[in-house]
């Protein structure tokens, strides 16, 4: 087994050789293998990503059992984190249960309540030693419009770190989540100013359909962990169509597999992203 970092630690030192890891969110067992495969082939990190409605789906128990399983299965350095956590109830059930990670977004709410819940997010992960990613502006959730609200600013995001003691940042730039009708342009001198003033290292959001140069520009600017859910959950959902289709086999157990080959070369390429000639991240 490669030695694994607390997750808080292992963002600093990807802060500090200004590279990112990649962040990404499993549904079930075959999304999961997928991920863990390519991980493994490529002796890459990963961040397994739960989100509210996959644990509601799997069950927190088997959720987490199943991650972890996983990694070890795979020998790979992986995490569990919490992504969109927007009650400290649930938070405080993943940190119990020893989630590696969880996000509190209050993203949503002002300034001074974004602040108070992520102050208290931080207090229970400190007992467990958990990383706190916290959000500030707004990245469009699924179904809401892109401009409807404003990016990060670079002098309240230095407030917020400080008066939070949040270990990491989610940033708005640019990103939306989903898929995008047309390119999205980041804002990368925000994003540079963002950095300058906090310190900590920094969350992309909304990583599917974002072209490479543009990851590799953010990543270059502070950015340490990107997300990636949409286009995992599509990859694995195209190729579970298709071979249905094509077939009138009723083995999940050979329906499966073509998908989870197509989860596999897409996590391939993202994590590809961040690997420098010598093959570290
Ligand atoms: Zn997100």
């Amino acid at each position: 087994m490669p030695s694994r970092l607390p997750m808080r630690e292992k963002l600093l030192e990807a802060r500090d050789r200004r590279t990112a890891l990649l962040a990404t969110n499993f549904y079930n067992a075959e999304t999961l293998r997928g991920i863990l495969e390519a991980a493994a082939e490529l002796r890459q990190p990963v961040i397994l990503q739960l989100t509210r409605s996959s644990i509601d789906y799997l069950g927190l128990g088997l959720a987490l059992a199943m991650g972890r399983a996983a990694i070890e299965q795979y020998g790979v350095e992986g995490w569990i984190h919490l992504d969109h956590a927007t009650s400290l109830d649930l938070v405080e059930r993943c940190l119990e249960a020893g989630f590696d990670s969880v996000m509190i977004d209050a993203s949503e709410a002002d300034f001074a309540q974004n602040v108070a819940l992520t102050r208290k997010a931080v207090e229970l992960a400190r007992k467990t030693g958990a990383n706190v990613e916290a959000e500030l502006g707004f990245v469009a959730k699924l179904g809401q419009e892109a401009d409807s609200g404003g990016m990060t600013d670079p002098d309240e995001a230095a407030r917020f770190v400080h008066e939070t003691g949040v270990d990491s940042l989610a940033v708005a730039i640019g990103t939306a989540h989903g898929f995008y009708k047309a390119t999205p342009c980041l804002d990368l001198e925000r994003l540079a100013a963002i950095q300058a003033r906090t310190g900590v290292p920094l969350v992309l959001h909304g990583g599917s359909g974002v072209d490479e140069t543009a990851i590799r520009a953010a990543v270059a600017r502070g950015i340490c962990k990107v997300n990636v859910a949409t286009e995992t959950k599509d990859a694995f959902v195209r190729g579970v169509k298709r071979e249905i289709q094509a077939t009138t086999d009723i083995d999940l157990r050979n329906i499966f597999p073509p998908a989870i080959r197509d989860v596999k070369d897409l996590i391939k390429q993202k994590l590809g992203m961040f690997m420098d000639g010598s093959g570290r991240v």
